[in-house]
């Protein structure tokens, strides 16, 4: 009979998948580092690396997707929740912008400038199914839409419309990578490898 240790290279992967968070400026500010951590070390994720850092408007934009589809997510955001508190939005008149994807530009500049406002928490966190089950508990982007019991849901109120009528991104705390090649890429980006723990 196999024994229940007996994994082969494959499931090993799988069982050390790597995920990327940051903790945003305000997570720094409103001082929740310690409970958002907390909540990782509760699912027992291991944390492998982590730093305090102040980073440059340069390396976010290397940081979040410039392709057309995700910049017009955020403008999707945008136009769903105005849709949902039955707000009307006129590009032109609410934003100075023609289409929706010159929206979705404007709030990945608000998104860019105010990451790089303040100093930030890194975290590199592994085990299994990291990037799923921490894109689970972080909950939804528009913290009024986030679950209770998810890092956004508890800690956050903020939404869409808020946001835009004073020309900021989402206060929602924290980022997760969103797909196994996301937190590769962005691990890579924000840590050397001598930084991680093996
Ligand atoms: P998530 O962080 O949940 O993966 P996205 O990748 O779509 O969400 O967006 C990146 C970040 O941009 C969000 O965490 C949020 O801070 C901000 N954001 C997204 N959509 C909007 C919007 N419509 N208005 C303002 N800020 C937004």
């Amino acid at each position: 009979m196999a024994k229940a240790n007996n994994f082969n290279r494959e499931e090993k992967k799988y069982l050390r998948e790597r995920t990327l968070v940051l903790i945003k400026p305000e997570g720094v500010s409103r001082k929740l580092v310690g409970r958002i951590i907390q909540r990782f070390e509760d699912l027992d994720y291991k944390i492998v690396g982590l730093g305090l850092v102040q980073a440059s408007e340069k390396i976010f934009d290397q940081h979040y997707p410039k392709d057309q589809n995700w910049v017009e997510r955020l403008a999707t955001k945008t136009l769903e929740s105005a849709a949902a508190s039955g707000i009307e939005v006129d590009l032109k008149r609410d934003y100075g912008v023609k289409t929706k994807i010159e929206l979705g530009r404007l709030i990945r500049t608000w998104l860019i400038k105010f990451m790089a406002s303040g100093p930030i928490v890194k975290i590199c966190l592994e085990g299994p199914f990291a990037v799923e089950k921490i894109r689970k508990i972080t909950g939804a982007t528009i913290p009024i839409k986030a679950e209770a019991g998810t890092i956004r849901g508890d800690f956050s109120f903020d939404s869409a419309i808020m946001a835009n009528l004073q020309k900021r991104p989402v206060l929602n705390l924290i980022h997760a990578a969103e797909t196994k090649e996301d937190a590769l890429k962005e691990i890579k980006l924000w840590f050397k490898d001598s930084e991680l723990s093996d």
